[in-house]
């Protein structure tokens, strides 16, 4: 782990009013001066993110949206939300890219566009890249990590606002974690990948499977600035434990 640590809360198609309250406790750790280093983003649904924004008002914790629109500002897309839509609610991020999308139909043109949009609105991006369970098996990965990024991020030059989620397709929601070895190597090959593009050492993040078990695991892999967390941020208690484990 680098000393800069993210952890990313994404809730998915999760949650309601009755998971506010227990964010207090996320609030109140984050208030104590070893876990101030953390940066803590939270991906709630749409319909949560004013809440979730006057909730985090007076503390370091920001929100973000978990997709846009490639639209920025206004259009007639039916159940769409456009970037200036997430900026104006008080989002700092969105989430472009990740798998739970790219097979609903979220092209690399398609994402690319989409960055496009949310960048020319100030938002900052966590990119999300990864392989299916068969391009692995085919030997495939450095292939599609490099073509998901080189398309995805076409004419894109501020790549400081950009943050790398390394998430295997496998892994999410499996329970299966790659092994440290493996997720080295493939986070080195990220950074190669970028090494020909920028001089800014980029931010990248693994995401798949994690909690409070694994976590002790996957935080001493070298190279990465922190965690995606799907199922086990949507439990205020299960992130805690993987916060206070991830920094100690
Ligand atoms: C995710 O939503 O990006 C994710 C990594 O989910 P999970 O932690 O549930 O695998």
């Amino acid at each position: 782990m680098t000393n800069n640590i993210y952890l990313v809360a994404n809730w998915k198609m999760y949650g309601g009013p009755s998971n506010l309250k227990s964010l207090n406790k996320v609030i109140n750790l984050r208030k104590l001066k070893k876990y101030r280093k953390a940066n803590i983003i939270y991906f709630p649904p749409f319909t949560l993110i004013s809440n979730l924004v006057s909730k985090f008002k007076k503390t370091n914790i920001s929100v973000g949206g978990q997709n846009c629109h490639y639209q920025e500002n206004y259009g007639s897309f039916t159940g769409s939300i456009s970037p200036k839509m997430l900026k104006d609610l008080g989002c700092k991020y969105v989430i472009l890219g990740h798998s739970e999308n790219r097979i609903l139909g979220d092209t690399d043109e398609i994402i690319n566009k989409k960055i496009q949009s949310a960048l020319n609105k100030k938002l900052k991006i966590i990119f999300c890249i990864g392989e299916t369970l068969s391009e692995k098996k085919s030997k495939l990965t450095f292939s599609v990590l490099k073509r998901q990024i080189n398309k995805g991020l076409k004419r894109i030059k501020n790549f400081q606002k950009i943050i790398i989620a390394y998430e295997p397709v496998w892994s999410i929601g499996t329970g299966i974690i790659p092994k440290n070895k493996e997720l080295e190597t493939n986070v080195g090959k990220i950074r190669n990948i970028f090494s020909k593009k920028t001089k800014k050492k980029m931010l990248i993040l693994y995401g798949g499977s994690v909690n409070s078990k694994n976590i002790s695991i996957l935080k001493n892999i070298s190279g990465i600035d922190g965690f995606l967390i799907g199922s086990a941020s949507q439990n205020s208690k299960k992130f805690i434990d993987i916060i206070k484990k991830t920094i100690n």
